[in-house]
């Protein structure tokens, strides 16, 4: 029996599809206006587990992730310039290359950690018209009204607006900064629909002259289009609860009259090193980052995968090592059952029942990594491998690529150039120092005469490339 934990009831609750075979289900997908970090990528591997464990224990899957590519603020709330147009300027490309190139590298990083993409994947700027018929019928059913600079959810009207959350409306305002706007009815009220200033770049023709959609619209107007006027589950990172999610709560429910939506999860936040991620700290990663230091993108996976979505993780190169050198024994321990014999004892199942548990149970992936590791310690049978394999339907470590340990080579070490040598060096010790700037720098000079650093958990090696 599965259960899925509720944001909005704060409770598990037993878990069955609406129509009872197919999961309905929308996820709040990337602003791609740069590379996604590892930060962002451990909200969707909690997306894909979850659909991953849906699939497992029988049901048909209906998902929609959209891509925003228009009305994301620099700040979450109704200011600051669009964040495609800040990296338009940046780049000096359009928003429309900006966007085509970073939901292009978006999706060769979830490819890389195994995660697939749901069954439709929208752009917001493919919905504009969608957007706006939906702020028209706000409009009119009295939740939207025109001022000089847009058109506003009037959340008066709406007087649950905070249940998702649990805040009351007047710490919301106290915490943000909210700009004084004469023309607004509420401070907290928040635009459906912006008017254009005349240098942007991204407007359409709407009712209200040329503007452009305020960023919550696409999530309800999509997920309205695809997915009906209720749906299953809804997902997202836990920052989307206090606005993000409430607004769309405000318009969904404001415009269909009804809840829209049965079940909200949110995956908790990664930070690094105990505190913020962030671009201004330097401490963002991405896969590539991982990959340029040696860890392979699926130990990223099983990194996220030892911690439950509802905890924060921590992220550190000490507990990456620790995942890197885990997952090598994984497919190791793996890779002794692999050409063992079949057996008839029954020793799998009791497995396989206890790992059905553990996934059902809000989707405990770390109990359920422990099942699997409890079986793996088992004398070799190829019936554990066929577990194994059953498990990795949810897991999605690529377990059936398992191998032996590799023993490291040393010896190259010693053909490498003085030159070569002392940079590695140099290097080696940028790393313990964890200047990682300087490490880089230094890799690039590695990189320049010819020959790659790979750092493994014992440190690092050189060879020529
Ligand atoms: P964005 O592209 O900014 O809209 O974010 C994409 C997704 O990543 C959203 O679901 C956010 O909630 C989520 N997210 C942002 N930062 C983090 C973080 N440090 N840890 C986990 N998820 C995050
Ligand atoms: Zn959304």
């Amino acid at each position: 029996m599965l259960k899925l934990y509720n944001t909005l009831s704060r409770k598990k609750e037993v878990f069955t599809p609406i129509d009872g075979k197919t999961v309905t289900m929308y996820s709040c997908g990337p602003t791609v206006y740069n590379y996604a970090h590892i930060g962002n990528l451990r909200t969707y591997v909690f997306m894909d587990l979850l659909r991953r464990v849906l699939k497992y224990d029988g049901y048909k899957l209906n998902g929609v992730m959209n891509i925003t590519d228009v009305g994301h603020l620099l700040s979450d709330g109704d200011e600051g310039e669009d964040k495609m147009e800040t990296a338009s300027r940046r780049l000096n490309k359009t928003p429309e290359e900006i966007a085509a190139f970073y939901t292009d590298a978006f999706v060769k990083d979830l490819a890389k950690l195994n995660i697939s993409l749901p069954e439709t994947v929208a752009k917001a700027t493919d919905h504009i018209d969608d957007m706006i018929q939906y702020v028209e019928d706000l409009c009119e059913k009295g939740y939207g009204y025109e001022t000089d600079d847009a058109v506003y959810f009037d959340i008066s009207k709406f007087p649950q607006y905070g249940k998702l959350s649990r805040l009351k409306l007047d710490d919301q305002i106290a915490g943000a900064r909210v700009s004084v706007n004469e023309q607004k009815r509420h401070p907290a009220d928040f635009a459906l629909w912006k008017k254009a200033e005349p240098n942007h770049i991204m407007k359409w023709q709407s009712p209200w002259g040329l503007g452009y959609p305020g960023w919550h619209i696409e999530c309800s107007a999509m997920s309205r289009k695809y997915l009906g006027k209720i749906f299953d589950i809804h997902t997202g990172g836990v920052d989307h609860i206090p606005v993000h999610h409430e607004n769309e709560i405000a318009q969904s429910e404001a415009r269909e009259g009804q809840k829209t939506v049965n079940v909200w999860m949110h995956g908790e936040f990664m930070c690094v090193d105990g505190g913020k991620m962030s671009k201004s700290l330097g401490n963002t990663y991405t896969v590539d980052n991982l990959e340029e230091r040696g860890y392979s993108p699926l130990a990223f996976r099983y990194f996220c995968l030892n911690a439950h979505y509802r905890k924060k993780l921590n992220f550190t190169f000490e507990g990456m090592d620790a995942a890197q050198v885990s997952y090598d024994r994984l497919l190791d321990a793996v890779y002794r059952h692999k050409a063992a014999p079949k057996t008839d004892d029954k020793a799998a199942e009791k497995y396989k029942a206890e790992f059905a548990d553990a996934i059902d149970d809000d989707i405990n992936i770390p109990l359920a990594l422990g099942v699997l590791w409890k079986m793996l310690k088992e004398s070799p049978s190829r019936n554990i491998y066929d577990a194994a394999m059953r498990f990795d339907a949810v897991l999605g470590l690529s377990l059936s690529k398992a191998r032996p340990l590799k023993e490291e080579q040393p010896q190259q070490e010693q053909e490498l150039p003085e030159q070569v040598k002392r940079l590695v060096e140099e290097r080696s010790a940028a790393r313990a120092a964890k200047d990682f700037a300087k490490s880089d720098e230094l890799r690039a000079k590695i990189d320049a005469l010819g020959y790659k650093v790979i750092d493994t958990k014992d440190g690092c090696r050189c060879e020529k490339k």
